[in-house]
């Protein structure tokens, strides 16, 4: 397997330019934290120079044949101030953990998760965006006790603190010999320049792993999943996706291999520079005192000072690395943040028009997925009338998904333009613009809120409780709910709920409508609304349709091609172009495709399916 060259790729953003956004982010979001890491410098420092200094105090006051009272009172003095500033310091670590889990949570949950559930659709859809998503949030995780995103201040306080510790210490020792300073200081860039290849060496292949990290997230979520445990056992896939998750595995221990080589290449040639560096600086020390140029509590003080030094230099290396590493994780971050939204002008106010049918219009639009051959939709041109009930037929991957996506600000046309009471839809700010539809997707997602709360959109006081009632009603709720102990109040998951209920697929469905007519935009978009309903209900929600699109322009997409008997016009769609258009009687008399298609569909109800 050959899946290690790869050409050097420079970073997002540079270490300082992180350093400053992450010192931005900590002024703004936890001040205080910013504060007590600051104060942990010079704690921190006073208690590495006293920790030094008391051995050889104590040694010097034996020597100098002081009096028990004296040096007791001296030496008691150190250590009175060493355990006050070691207290303080504790208390400060502490106190900034609390901030600092509030700033990481604020970069995670408010930044990166809204991100994730407000930027465009169909980039978030694209893979490329998916995967930046993942290393996004790999950076908000936690690894080796570091979370990347909120992490640079701290280091960069650690830092600084080695690097005033070293500046105290390399004067101290500067006594002994002055080229000491720069000899030890020189040794360890060596383990620094290897330890620099090998972040940057990670951070080049990194999208190696990415898309395998992906899949493999995605196979063990589908093992885990209720839903997928049905198909998973009657079809016999645990074996199947067994050997997918061990292919899986198998590639990413390849990139693991590659990963722990050249980490161990490291780290032993910064042991080999170690020994070097510490063994000729106390072989100086020790032929010095033997020679009678130092005395004995000097000797102590150095001793500890030059061991203590070499510390600070492999600190401000190992903070420097990790800042650097951090800051490539940052990269990926704020790439995902950065990244351009496609938003309209805001020429337009969707406030101007949300009381009143609208017209809608496809001028010559044309859409293309990214990296497919052909366009779904090719140079669609088609006008809705203010009130109108059209029906969207057509077979499967005909492109009618895709249309009502467009429609609703999801994608973006390849070319041409849709025009929403005469207005292109690029004059709208993209969320302003969403206000103008109440759609219902075919893929149910309830998610764990009450009902009242999912049908409103709204948590706490905010829900018209009555309007949420009478639309669960409309949308075929009412025995429902009746039926709750709790009512509208009824929690849906049952995972996180004891008291929660399930939904159907069908109730369900029914509950998305009923938000769609809460939301009461003036177009509504129903995608197969009533795919998962018995024929009772079903029959009910077309008897409720004229009721529920009252004042509406709606769209209409259904397999059932006896509803669109409710609807005023019918478009046949057909290999992204609308092959046949009218009404239900219109196409029936046209005999074409549609008309077969019908005939087909009624013949399996009238014919008790003998064909
Ligand atoms: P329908 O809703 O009529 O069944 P769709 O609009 O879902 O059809 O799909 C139309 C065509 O576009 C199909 O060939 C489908 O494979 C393709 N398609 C749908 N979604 C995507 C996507 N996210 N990426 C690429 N192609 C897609």
């Amino acid at each position: 397997m050959k899946e290690n060259r790869k050409p050097k790729t420079k970073p997002y953003r540079s270490t300082l330019d992180n350093a400053l956004w992450s010192f931005r982010e900590i002024l703004r979001e936890a001040p205080v934290c910013f504060l007590l890491l600051a104060l942990e410098v010079p704690l921190n420092v006073c208690l590495s120079y006293t920790e030094v200094y008391l051995p050889s105090l104590a040694v010097a006051e034996v020597t100098a044949g002081a009096s028990l009272r004296h040096m007791a009172l001296r030496v008691g003095l150190v250590i009175g101030l060493m355990l006050a500033a070691s207290v303080l310091r504790t208390f400060c670590q502490h106190l900034s953990e609390t901030y600092y889990l509030s700033l990481y949570s604020f970069l995670k949950n408010v930044e990166a998760d809204r991100k994730s559930m407000t930027c465009f659709f169909q980039d978030y859809e694209s893979k490329d965006v998916r995967d930046l998503s993942d290393r996004a949030a790999m950076a908000t995780q936690l690894w080796n006790g570091v979370r990347p995103v909120s992490d640079v201040p701290r280091r960069s306080m650690k830092l600084i603190e080695n690097v005033l510790s070293y500046l105290l210490f390399g004067s101290i020792i500067s006594y002994v010999s002055p080229l000491l300073v720069p000899i030890l200081t020189i040794a360890p860039l060596v383990n620094w320049l290897c330890a620099r290849a090998y972040r940057n060496w990670e951070y080049a292949h990194r999208d190696k792993w990415t898309d395998i990290d992906r899949r493999l997230w995605y196979v063990q979520g589908e093992t885990a999943d209720f839903g997928a445990g049905k198909d998973i056992r009657i079809y016999g896939m645990a074996g199947w996706l067994g050997q997918v998750y061990s292919d899986l595995c198998a590639r990413r221990s390849f990139w693991n291999r590659q990963l722990v080589w050249r980490s161990f290449l490291s780290r032993i040639a910064d042991l080999f520079v170690i020994l070097l560096r510490d063994g000729a600086a106390y072989a100086l020390l020790i032929k010095m005192t033997l020679q009678g140029e130092l005395t004995v509590d000097r000797f102590l003080l150095y001793f500890s000072a030059i061991s203590m030094f070499a510390s600070f230099i492999g600190n401000i290396m190992a903070e420097w690395s990790g800042i650097h590493s951090t800051s490539l994780a940052l990269c990926d971050y704020r790439q995902y943040l950065d990244l351009p939204e496609q938003d309209g002008t805001g020429e337009a106010d969707a406030g101007d028009c949300l009381h009143g049918a609208l017209e809608i219009a496809f001028e010559h639009v044309s859409f293309r997925y990214k990296g497919a051959e052909a366009d779904t939709l090719t140079d669609l041109d088609l006008t809705i009338k203010p009130g109108e009930k059209v029906a969207l037929v057509g077979l499967n991957g005909a492109g009618k998904s895709t249309l009502v996506k467009l429609l609703c600000g999801l994608y973006l046309p390849t070319e041409g333009d849709i025009k929403i009471g005469g207005v292109s839809f690029r004059k709208f700010r993209r969320d302003d613009y969403y206000r103008l539809f109440s759609p219902v997707f075919q893929d149910v997602q309830t998610g764990f809120f009450s009902l009242a709360e999912t049908v409103s959109g709204q948590i706490g006081d905010g829900t018209d409780f009555a309007r949420a009632r009478q639309c669960m009603q409309l949308a075929g709720l009412g025995e429902k709910l009746s039926s709750l102990p709790q009512g509208i109040h009824t929690r849906l998951d049952k995972q996180l709920y004891p008291d929660a209920i399930e939904l159907s697929g069908g109730e369900a469905q029914k509950l998305m409508l009923a938000r769609a007519l809460y939301k009461d935009a003036p177009i509504l978009v129903l995608d197969e609304p009533t795919a998962a309903l018995d024929p009772i209900a079903e029959n009910q929600i077309y008897l409720q349709y004229q009721k529920m699109t009252r004042g509406k322009t709606s769209l209409f997409i259904s397999h059932r091609l006896a509803s669109t008997q409710f609807c005023d016009r019918v478009l046949y769609l057909k290999d992204g172009r609308i092959a046949e258009e009218g009404t239900h009687q219109e196409l029936i008399a046209l005999g074409g495709e549609y008309a077969n298609l019908y005939e087909k569909q009624s013949c399996w109800y009238k014919c008790e399916g003998n064909h």
